[in-house]
């Protein structure tokens, strides 16, 4: 009985899955912080459709003004659970069998902790990401449980410097971990991370409070190392058919970026250039994945950063990806949020294109918006 209802969630899901193309690229406008009141926003217009319009702060004119499609953005009033709503269906499929990557791109203090995990000590309207998946996870896993029984154990690494560090071991040792793709015990990539298996959400927010814990060691400043690593939490299902003893698997990752931020060259030296070489080689070798990937090419270049391979299994194929790009409104990260649109639409122009192209074009879209706009320039004077 499971696999049939299993069985037309995944026709549902492919179909879903068609139209919507495999790779989604949401956009998130973080609001000024408490005290920058009053600032000015490079962002000059948000529309329904997707797109954004960033205004050079230091010329005016309307061809400093660029515009980006994306499959959503979201404006600086969404809530943590607006941004989670189209999630949903992911973390369904991973009980389904499916292996799905949930990334934060963006800038260092651009909001990617804040829409992974939430705040600290986050009340649950505050929640993250991370904590309304699992929570739905294990919902889910209950309605369910008269007809499959569920096992889910997570992982929590680190990549730093392009090595790969667990972050939930007990004995907070810097053992350095080797990635084996292929290796099909278990469905583990790096089967000597430490695997804990919850069956809470609660459990689960121990774990990552001891992963923070772990992040900090060997650093000076949290903060600086964590924008200078990514980090990833697994969350690895196995569903088992009651009737049948027939089994599923599948993965989330959810992938907190280090910030994608350029270094002056001039001014970065020895351990700070190192960093920034390895980050910027990882961030590049993950977009080259994923727009080989949009673009159907027969060569997806994985090997070419930890990160990639470490996410192999869960990028291409019929896994997902969805990434939130993280832009920060103001002017002084103008440059920043520029290149980093930049580098999101490559990422999701193609699919973009091919998975809404049937219904208009993205000049007329474009249109669309412009006229959207001058309406609403036009409503603001009178
Ligand atoms: P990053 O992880 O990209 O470096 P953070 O998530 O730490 O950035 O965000 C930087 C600051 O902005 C934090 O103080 C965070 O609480 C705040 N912040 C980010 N996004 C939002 C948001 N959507 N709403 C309210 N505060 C936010
Ligand atoms: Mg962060």
């Amino acid at each position: 009985q499971y696999h049939k209802v299993a069985a037309e969630n995944r026709e549902l899901y492919n179909l879903v899955q068609d139209l919507k193309g495999n790779i989604r690229v949401y956009c998130r406008v973080r609001p000024f912080l408490p005290g920058q009141r009053n600032v000015q926003s490079t962002v000059d217009y948000i529309g329904d459709r997707g797109t954004i319009a960033i205004q050079n702060p230091t010329k005016q004119g309307k061809d400093q003004r660029k515009s980006f499609t994306f499959n959503k953005v979201f404006g600086p009033s969404a809530s943590q659970e607006e941004v989670f709503l189209d999630t949903q269906p992911l973390i369904r499929s991973v009980l389904d069998g499916y292996n799905v990557c949930i990334f934060a791109y963006g800038q260092t203090g651009s909001g990617k902790t804040h829409t992974m995990m939430g705040p600290n000590n986050p009340c649950p309207d505050d929640w993250g990401v991370n904590f309304r998946a699992l929570n739905d996870l294990f919902y889910i896993s209950h309605e369910r449980q008269d007809v499959v029984r569920y096992e889910v154990a997570v992982q929590m690494m680190e990549i730093y410097n392009e090595q790969v560090r667990d972050l939930l071991c007990s004995d907070g040792t810097n053992k350095k971990l080797e990635i084996r793709n292929n290796s099909q015990q278990n469905g583990l990539n790096v089967p000597d991370a430490s695997l804990h298996p919850v069956n809470s959400t609660e459990a689960v927010l121990d774990l990552m409070a001891l992963g923070h814990k772990n992040r900090a060691v060997g650093s000076t400043a949290l903060n600086e190392r964590s924008s200078r690593s990514h980090s990833v939490l697994t969350v690895h299902v196995k569903g088992t058919d009651l009737t049948s003893g027939d089994a599923l698997r599948g993965c989330l990752h959810l992938v907190d970026l280090a910030g994608s931020e350029r270094v002056d060259k001039s001014e970065a030296i020895g351990e700070r250039l190192k960093e920034a070489q390895h980050i910027n080689r990882s961030l590049s070798a993950l977009g080259d994945v994923i727009a080989a990937l949009a673009q159907k090419s027969s060569h997806v270049p994985y090997r070419n950063s930890k990160l990639t391979q470490l996410l192999q299994d869960a990028l291409g194929g019929q896994a997902k990806t969805l990434m939130f790009v993280h832009v920060s409104p103001d002017q002084d990260s103008y440059g920043e949020t520029i290149s980093t649109l930049k580098f999101a639409e490559r990422v999701a122009k193609v699919e973009l294109g091919a998975a809404q192209s049937n219904k208009e074009s993205g000049e007329i879209r474009e249109l669309r918006d412009q006229v959207a706009y001058l309406r609403d320039a036009l409503a603001r004077k009178e």
